[in-house]
């Protein structure tokens, strides 16, 4: 099989003297979709925030989209780290919209400001992403008289505006009211369907279910499972992986 898009190994995160993650080794290959669970605090969103230079980790090596973002423990440089982060794009529980600017302004401003593409041109192509999550109705629309939903798929096309290799969404349908989950679903099912290639920290396990293409479970900084999600949620080998699933599920 050819090499990773992102390779993880022994990455070592900590907080002051805490340490957070304790070694964690992963290998995603370019359209695998992989899920992570995990109880609260046991270092899932740690983890995703090392994975675009948000975080800098103190040991261990990341090498993502061809370029090592953390080898031997040493972070790549700033100014390079930027470039790197518009191959990996983010998408948060909390949706971190531009409150002042219309939806189109926020999904363009990326591109415009970014990658320095002409203003046409970027709001050509925000056209294009709302009409994927399904939004286009609502450009011109400011972010307060959106639905948390509605929210959501615009933070997802405003990701995506700057053409991702990679996206990691950090539980993107925690803050939602249940009857909203299923339209954000939705565009990443449809996104996974066109070969996206994802890091998702959910406890929506119908869609670790479905799109899974493996599940791994943290607990305390550690991975202590990982493998097909059906496979995991047929045998989970760990008692405690069990009782995560049976409170999640
Ligand atoms: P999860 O996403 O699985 O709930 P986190 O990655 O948010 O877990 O947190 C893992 C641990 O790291 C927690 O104990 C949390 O308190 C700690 N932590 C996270 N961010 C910080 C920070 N900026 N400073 C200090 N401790 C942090
Ligand atoms: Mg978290």
């Amino acid at each position: 099989m050819s090499e990773g898009i992102i390779q993880v190994k022994n990455l070592k995160k900590s907080f002051g003297d805490q340490l957070i993650l304790k070694g964690i080794d992963i290998e995603v290959h370019r359209g695998e979709v992989v899920v992570i669970i995990g109880p609260s605090g046991s270092g899932k969103s740690t983890f995703l925030r090392c994975c675009n230079g948000l975080e800098h980790a103190q040991g261990g090596s990341i090498r993502i989209c061809g370029e090592w973002l953390l080898q031997e423990g040493t972070m790549l440089e700033e100014g390079r780290l930027n470039g790197l982060r518009v191959h990996v794009g983010m998408v948060f529980q909390s949706f971190n919209l531009f409150p002042h600017l219309t939806i189109l302004q926020n999904v363009a401003i990326g591109p415009h400001k970014i990658l320095r593409q002409p203003k046409t041109h970027a709001e050509q192509m925000a056209r294009k992403l709302l009409q994927k999550v399904g939004l286009a109705d609502k450009a011109q629309a400011m972010p307060a008289s959106l639905s948390g939903g509605q929210k959501q798929r615009v933070a997802i096309a405003r990701a995506l505006a700057l053409q991702p290799e990679v996206m990691l969404f950090d539980e993107p349908t925690s803050a939602l009211d249940p009857e909203l989950v299923g339209e954000v679903l939705a565009v990443m099912k449809q996104l996974a369907g066109e070969g996206m290639t994802m890091l998702v920290v959910t406890h929506e396990m119908s869609f670790a279910r479905e799109m899974a293409d493996m599940l791994i479970v943290m607990e305390e900084g550690r991975i202590v499972e990982s493998g097909p999600a059906a496979a995991i949620f047929a045998h989970p080998a760990h008692e405690r992986t069990r009782a995560l699933l049976h409170k999640i599920m």
